[in-house]
């Protein structure tokens, strides 16, 4: 029998991600000897002696049967001259390995089929066991605290293992093979239910109990990998209106976990890409389209075409289902008002005591809070709203290596922060609102977490432009105790290095549009074409929208009528209308009144050419939303609408200069609002400024002689928007760009920021 020596140089993901038990277990079984060990520049190195049809099947095995979070870029294998060295094959543990730079930790993975299989069977020592995991699946970056990523480092070392799982811990043959989360139930967590004040409720099966008391209509707080979820039936008005009430959340959306993908079809429309994020081990909450025959209450997601959905993606949520004939269950994120998602046991009990009826606890403590992910599909293409649980802290991969590591820290809302380091950028977990202490808090922890435990050695702070933000002050405050270079980056600038960056292209004609970012002499800008290239700091502002007075300054953003008033002023008889409306202001007359007055002295208020709020007036004009009660909910809204209209109007785009006029378009939109229906106006609102800003861009990529233009910022979540562009673009010869990796909105700004800090040359 000949035996053979190879050595095979693996690149990819492949550190952190399971794949060296992996390659230890296949090559076990097969009975070949050696040893695999992690190479400093981040590969995998995996000496092989054995017979050569075993090493083969080693190396088919390695592509189709590797860990679901392992990414192979490229195999690398030549056979090695002599004797057969090695009795067994080994791990081998390289002396420096925890201080890897840049070492991936990875994200929190859905229960697989085989756990899932398992959780079924009643022959299974796991039957029934809520939090059943294996090397494959079971949460990691939320309960990792230190590296390597071994038991003790984790808040598994609480559960010292039986001598059952043990066993399988230590039998290379077995699925649970080095699984750190292993766990029984006998020596793993424990679940409970309690009432709302916090007393046990005595329960042969608390889970199932749960389950039934959702369906009862009850609220609960369930804890699950990242924290709690308030969770409730989607069928009933009551706990819904209930919910709302206590939560302060009239309107927002509330995202739900449907029992199985067969439930989801009964109420929404599902296509094969949305069947495979939906399934995927990351399992987002994914946006689709409501049936016709939707039969779940409108509390849910009132006013929208869509709705938020997940599938269960632990043992626990599937058993939740188990009694009940429920298709779906709300499962929204337990966070008081401006507050990050609750993690405690004791601090649920504090905060979410007077919200519900009980709480499902365990007792496996949470280190990093993780909010659930929301995309969306475009096509067939996915786009990340919120890039959290399932995919953070995985890396974005980056085709250059960075000179500079550079944390940076976003904006204020929906905030994120990234660590640049050689050609990885971690981004964390969605933090929030930055708003105030707890989520300050938080992001300082988060940043902090992803430092240490990617080794990196920062010697560059970003943040935003804007004097007063929270960020702005952190990343002074850090840079100055540090002795790090602080580089301040413009919101939409930021954005399109994002973009430019992920796809890595190098020169970009960039729409950037969204609610708010602050100019760089402390304009209010938000609809912006921006002319940038990726080896410069700085861009060129080429066009944008037309300046709108924000009538009452912020109160503007919140009453989207003001805004509407502001744009119409001097044109249709505004006085008249806004009396008629009068009811959605919280002060009536007399705020009308003085509504009026101010009208008389637009000059007097801030401008804004920011193309949310042109969206929010044309929402209020049509009366789809008069209070925002949301981030995004009158342009939310106004989509919803626009999905099922035409472009009536079919408006010719008014560019004078460079700036494209929003005026005249909302003033069609008022005069012909008896003569259309809601869908087609907030259709033809939509055409108007996508074909205008498009126009725009094409012309100017003729000029500066740019192949590229991209679409990036919050308004680019929008799919009607996006596809009328990128129609145009593409029909006039050019290639056209949309976020895949991170979200267009401000959670991908600190990624733009990081990347624009470490790849752009600053001026001399
Ligand atoms: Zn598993
Ligand atoms: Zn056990």
């Amino acid at each position: 029998m000949s035996r053979v020596r190879v050595r095979v140089n693996v690149t990819g993901i492949v550190q952190g991600v399971g794949f060296r038990p992996f390659i230890y277990r296949t090559a076990v079984q097969l009975g070949l000897t050696g040893y695999v060990r992690n190479r400093g520049d981040a590969g995998v190195e995996i000496l092989v002696e054995g017979r050569g049809s075993a090493i083969r099947k080693l190396l088919t095995d390695m592509k189709s049967r590797k860990p679901p979070l392992a990414r192979i870029d490229r195999i690398l294998s030549s056979k090695v001259e002599g004797k057969n060295e090695y009795r067994s094959f080994i791990v081998e543990k390289s002396s420096g390995e925890r201080e890897i730079s840049g070492s991936i930790i990875p994200p929190d993975i859905a229960i697989c089929n085989d756990c899932l299989k398992e959780l079924r069977d009643p022959e299974d020592r796991r039957f029934e066991y809520f939090f059943i995991t294996c090397t494959n699946c079971g949460p990691r970056f939320t309960i990792i605290d230190r590296l390597p990523y071994d038991r003790d480092n984790t808040t598994m070392d609480e559960f010292p293992m039986c001598d059952f799982c043990e066993e399988e811990y230590r039998d290379p043959t077995n699925r649970r093979f080095h699984a750190q989360t292993i766990a029984c139930p006998k020596c793993g967590p424990k679940v409970w239910l309690a009432d709302k004040e916090g007393n046990i409720v005595e329960s042969k099966d608390p889970i199932r109990e749960a389950g039934k008391l959702l369906s009862e209509s009850n609220i609960l707080a369930i804890k699950g990998y990242g924290g709690f979820h308030i969770a409730t039936s989607t069928t009933e008005d009551q706990p819904l209106v209930k919910l709302r009430e206590v939560k302060h959340r009239s309107q927002k959306p509330f995202a739900i976990m449907a029992r199985s993908i067969n439930a989801v079809k009964t109420f929404a429309e599902v296509n094969r890409n949305e069947t495979d994020l939906l399934c995927s081990y990351s399992r987002p909450i994914v946006l689709l389209d409501k049936r016709r025959d939707y039969y779940l209450s409108e509390m849910v997601a009132p006013g929208l075409h869509n709705v938020g959905v997940m599938l269960p993606y632990t043992g626990l949520h599937y058993m939740l289902f188990d009694r009940t004939d429920d298709t779906a269950f709300v499962m929204t994120s337990a966070n008081p008002p401006n507050q990050p998602i609750v993690k405690d046991n004791l601090e649920a009990q504090e905060t979410l005591g007077r919200t519900v009826d009980y709480f499902l606890f365990h007792n496996r403590r949470i280190i990093h809070r993780g909010d659930d992910s929301v995309l969306r599909a475009h096509g067939d293409r996915p786009v990340f709203l919120r890039r959290s649980r399932g995919y953070a802290p995985i890396p974005i991969m980056l085709k250059e290596k960075a000179e500079k590591c550079v944390l940076a820290l976003g904006g204020e809302l929906n905030n994120t922060a990234c660590v640049l380091n050689e050609n990885k950028a971690f981004i964390s977990q969605h933090i929030g609102d930055v708003e105030n202490v707890e989520t300050r808090t938080f992001l300082e922890e988060a940043s902090n977490h992803l430092i240490r435990l990617t080794n990196s050695k920062v010697g560059t702070v970003a943040c935003d432009l804007h004097p007063k933000f929270t960020t702005t002050t952190l990343a002074r405050g850090l840079a100055e105790k540090n002795d790090w270079e602080l580089i301040q980056v413009q919101h939409h600038y930021a954005h399109a290095v994002a973009l430019m960056t992920e796809h890595d292209a190098e020169e970009m004609i960039c729409v950037c549009c969204d609610g708010y970012g602050y100019g760089p002499n402390g304009e209010a800008w938000g609809g912006e074409i921006l002319l940038c290239n990726r080896k410069v700091f700085g861009y060129e502002r080429i066009a944008h929208l037309e300046e709108q007075p924000l009538i009452g300054g912020d109160l503007a953003t919140r009453y989207p009528l003001r805004m509407a008033a502001g744009m119409l002023n001097g044109k249709t008889p505004v006085a008249e209308w806004l009396l008629a409306n009068k009811k959605h202001f919280p002060h009536a007359d007399l705020e009308v009144e003085t509504l009026l007055k101010q009208l008389k002295n637009p000059a007097d208020f801030t401008r804004t050419t920011s193309c949310g709020r042109v969206l929010d007036a044309v929402s209020a004009v049509l009366g789809l939303c008069f209070e925002r009660t949301y981030e995004g909910e009158p342009s939310m809204k106004l989509e919803s609408a626009a999905t099922r209209g035409k472009d009536v109007l079919r408006l010719k785009p008014m560019i004078r200069g460079q700036s494209l006029h929003t005026a005249p378009m909302l003033e069609e939109i008022y005069s012909n609002k008896d003569k259309f229906s809601v869908e087609d106006l907030a259709k033809s609102a939509h055409a108007y400024l996508a074909r205008g800003l498009a126009t725009m861009a094409i012309e100017e990529a003729a000029g500066a002689n740019v192949k590229t233009i991209g679409f990036s910022g919050g308004v680019a979540f929008n799919i009607i928007m996006a596809k009328i562009m990128r129609k145009m673009v593409e029909d006039a010869g050019l290639l056209f760009l949309v976020h895949e990796a991170v979200p267009a909105g401000d959670g991908g700004l600190s990624f733009g920021q990081a990347a624009a800090s470490a790849f752009s040359k600053l001026d001399a």
